[in-house]
């Protein structure tokens, strides 16, 4: 099916009720594997992360890894979940090649966490509460590279490599229950949850929680019923989808594609889906009409993992602010709108400008500074704000010696661009390009005296009641002394002079 084959959005919804459930994996940020002592460092070379474990050879032996249980905790607690006092790992058998031990060690009846909860702020500030079926404990598969075909995918290919340094790398699936209710703003729903999710994985500091890296993936399980109808539809299931712009995407092709399907008498199979970042569209993967059936059954070379409840307990205790909550409480402390801290949060400035604020500054200059020049500069590069060579201590001292008088704007822009230079720290940039408002009356007066010398006719203009010309005296002023004027200072000794009022 082509994009012209949709419905459009609005007809679509006219008709039909979207349910939608999002199953998201989480790779941990462990420093070991799952089952086994190999580092999940990147940018190994091919294989070089592998032992007899995760590699699956005969004999070996897995062992949990205790910070991936202590992360799943954290992650259940943080979702409103109720803990496991006791669960099991269990054996999803099937073949692939990326799967060297021809199952994977995930959990199945017996999650870790599940019956939670998760509210999320849609942008007009209304909060959605999305119900959390389960959370539970896996392992990643290996990587493999498809050579020889146009597309990289399979098909076509002349052989695959297989790299296994991310298999056994532990991963949380984080499964919802349908969400219902969301009408047309289901794709909002699924992004604003992810996006939700994402940050909530941050704040636990269990992973870094990349979607472009992988590190964070959603499948997105879309199903429409006629409106004012209860029995949900067939779904379908794009999988691996990875930004948080793609979600929404996938969604919203979703429910154009089953809409165009079902008004015109068709039925929608339940089948994995592609989504394509070029055009935002699906395509069909695998079917998957049958329950699969991968013979699960409880790992027999692990032990049964029994949290206690004064270990959840302490978990607990350790949970952050809630992202959603502390945005809120910033917003508010910062005097912005729901809006400017959408931009703030896109932008990746948040902690950022708290850092900022907590080392002296004011929260409206550190804001200024991340989310004007900064944000230019991260965009002009290509990176990220916070891995811009300058430090928010930094920001915080620049700031600082603007409210004191000793820069201005324009000069602290300079000393800006000298930090990301290299140059050194705020002071020493200051020291080395000399940079320092002239507040030295004197020599500021000798300025001004020089300016009117050499613009006699404006200076008669001003002097005559033209007090708007004088900006062409601070002008010169200001270039005279290279910027490193107060120009308002300036202007008041320009009139002072000239002896009129401003
Ligand atoms: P599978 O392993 O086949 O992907 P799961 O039960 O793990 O199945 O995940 C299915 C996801 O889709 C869950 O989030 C579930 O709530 C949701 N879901 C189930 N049925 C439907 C449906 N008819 N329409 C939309 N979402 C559904
Ligand atoms: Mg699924
Ligand atoms: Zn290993």
């Amino acid at each position: 099916m082509t994009v012209t084959d949709l419905v459009s959005y609005e007809d679509a919804l006219a008709a039909y009720d979207p349910v939608m459930g999002l199953e998201v994996h989480v790779e941990l940020g462990t420093k070991t594997k799952m089952f086994c002592g190999c580092s999940t460092a990147l940018g190994a070379d091919a294989n070089a992360q592998t032992c007899p474990t995760c590699l699956g050879l005969p004999g070996s032996l897995p062992v949990v890894n205790a910070t991936g249980v202590e992360s799943a905790i954290k992650i259940g607690l943080a979702l409103n979940c109720k803990i496991a006092d006791w669960c099991r790992f269990a054996r999803k058998n099937y073949f692939y090649p990326d799967m060297p031990k021809n199952f994977q060690t995930s959990q199945y009846d017996e999650p870790i966490a599940f019956d939670g909860y998760l509210d999320v702020q849609l942008e007009d500030g209304e909060v959605f509460r999305v119900h959390i079926e389960r959370a539970h404990m896996e392992e990643d598969t290996g990587k493999s590279t498809h050579v020889g075909g146009a597309t990289g995918r399979i098909h076509g290919a002349r052989h695959s490599l297989l790299d296994y340094n991310r298999a056994g790398i532990p991963l949380i699936e984080i499964v919802t229950k349908p969400i219902e209710g969301a009408g047309e703003r289901a794709p909002e729903v699924a992004k604003a949850y992810v996006a939700e999710l994402r940050e909530l994985i941050k704040a636990l500091g269990v992973s870094e929680a990349r979607m472009e890296q992988g590190q964070m993936r959603c499948d997105v399980n879309l199903s429409l019923r006629p409106n004012g109808t209860e029995k949900f539809g067939t779904r379908s299931e794009t999988k691996n989808v990875n930004s948080l712009r793609s979600v929404e995407r996938a969604c919203r092709f979703e429910i154009q594609r089953h809409a165009a399907v079902l008004s015109s008498g068709g039925t929608i199979v339940q089948e994995t889906r592609h989504f394509h970042e070029e055009d935002g569209s699906t395509t069909p993967g695998r079917i998957k009409e049958e329950a699969e059936d991968y013979r699960y059954f409880p790992e027999p070379d692990l032990v049964p993992v029994a949290p206690s409840r004064e270990w959840v307990e302490e978990l607990r205790a350790t949970l952050p602010e809630l992202p959603r909550l502390r945005r809120n409480r910033l917003r508010e402390e910062w005097g912005v709108s729901e809006h400017d801290m959408q931009s703030i949060l896109n932008a990746g400035a948040v902690d950022l400008i708290v850092a900022t604020v907590e080392a002296g500054a004011d929260a409206a200059a550190a804001r200024k500074w991340w989310m004007g020049e900064l944000a230019r500069r991260a965009n002009e590069d290509g990176i990220e704000l916070a891995a811009l060579p300058i430090t928010p201590e930094q920001v915080a001292r620049v700031a600082e010696l603007v409210a004191k008088g000793d820069l201005n704007d324009k000069l602290a822009r300079q000393v800006i661009e000298g930090v990301l230079a290299g140059e050194g720290t705020p002071d020493e940039v200051v020291e080395k390009r000399g940079l320092k408002v002239v507040s030295d009356e004197g020599a500021l007066g000798t300025a001004v005296d020089e300016a009117i010398a050499a613009n006699a006719a404006i200076a008669d203009k001003i002097r005559g009641g033209k007090v708007a010309a004088a900006g062409a005296l601070v002008g010169a002023v200001m270039k005279a002394t290279r910027g490193q004027a107060d120009a308002a200072r300036v202007r008041e000794l320009i009139l002072e002079k000239l002896g009129v009022e401003g």
